[in-house]
């Protein structure tokens, strides 16, 4: 495996200081809040803003504080509870993560990486924070901002390019600390990108980071073609959303003439929105043709 030198180190000190003044009070962070309970604020924030996920979580994690609470409710309630944070796949995932921990280690959330990644739901980067997030331990955790700060700060590129995991684990691996500050020293990395060093606006004025080899280097501008900004409005997804709703606002199956108003503008987009739902296993189709939530028909 190749190991990647950095070009520039970021010295731990400044950012643990810096992150202890700065960073933001989110619940997931406080003293008492259980591994369970980190894995479900992981699977709600992949892809979703941490606004949106506050929202929800407290009150989750109150009426299902364990694996086994969890996985002792119906599908359809886990898919009720969330709700509109999008992406409904990662509901159902949750709800197979928590039968498969509360069945199989004694609803015990597994503290290493390769036990972890065999969790229904629980991909490369879940498992590295849930081991580091959790359990403290020290291994790299990459997201998305993670990468944007290192792209910078260490290589001087604008943005991080193609994800490689052997590459960015090896890119921040090579940052970490000793094992004690490790772990801290991730989450900062992570709050850095997230409220400092911005895909859009980085506010460069108020880094802790004395050195940056993007800044360094006059800001240099992103090589390649302007990254797509993902439209909503319109998709499948917005389909998927709205059949979805038809079908939470409901405790019992409904007609697929009920599900047809969700969607008019196209019915070949609504009924190929349904057929992926029914792939995914999120909706059901009941003996006498009508549709329900996933576990209601
Ligand atoms: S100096 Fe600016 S570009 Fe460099 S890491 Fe800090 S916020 Fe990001």
């Amino acid at each position: 495996m190749t190991h990647i030198v950095p070009e520039i180190r970021i010295p731990a000190g400044g950012l643990l200081d810096w992150y202890q003044q700065s960073r933001r009070d989110l619940p997931w962070r406080q003293p008492g809040v259980t591994a369970w309970q980190i894995l479900v604020s992981e699977f709600m924030l992949q892809q979703t803003p941490v606004a949106r996920v506050l929202s929800i979580w407290p009150d989750w994690v109150r009426r299902w504080p364990t694996p086994s609470a969890t996985a002792a409710a119906s599908a359809a309630d886990v898919l009720r509870a969330w709700g509109k944070l999008g992406y409904p796949r990662r509901a159902k995932r949750l709800h197979e993560c928590a039968t498969v921990i509360a069945r199989d280690h004694g609803d015990a959330v597994p503290d290493d990486v390769d036990t972890l990644l065999r969790l229904p739901g629980v991909g490369s980067y879940t498992a590295r924070a849930i081991a580091c997030f959790a359990y403290r331990q020290p291994v790299p955790v990459v997201d998305t901002n993670v990468r944007r700060v290192v792209a910078r700060a260490v290589h001087g590129r604008a943005e991080a390019g193609p994800p490689s995991a052997t590459r960015d684990h090896a890119d921040v691996s090579a940052l970490l600390p000793g094992e004690e500050a490790a772990p801290q020293f991730s989450v900062a990395l992570m709050e850095l990108g997230a409220i400092v060093c911005t895909a859009r606006s980085p506010r460069c004025g108020l880094c802790p980071l004395n050195e940056c080899a993007w800044r360094h280097a006059g800001y240099p501008p992103a090589q390649g073609p302007a990254r797509r900004v993902q439209q909503y409005a319109g998709t499948d997804r917005q389909v998927r959303g709205r059949l979805l709703d038809v079908l939470r606002a409901k405790d019992s199956p409904v007609t697929g003439a009920e599900l047809d108003v969700a969607w008019l503008t196209d019915c070949a987009q609504r009924d190929r929105a349904l057929d992926s739902l029914l792939a995914d296993g999120l909706v059901t189709r009941t003996t006498d043709g009508r549709f329900a939530l996933a576990g209601e028909g």
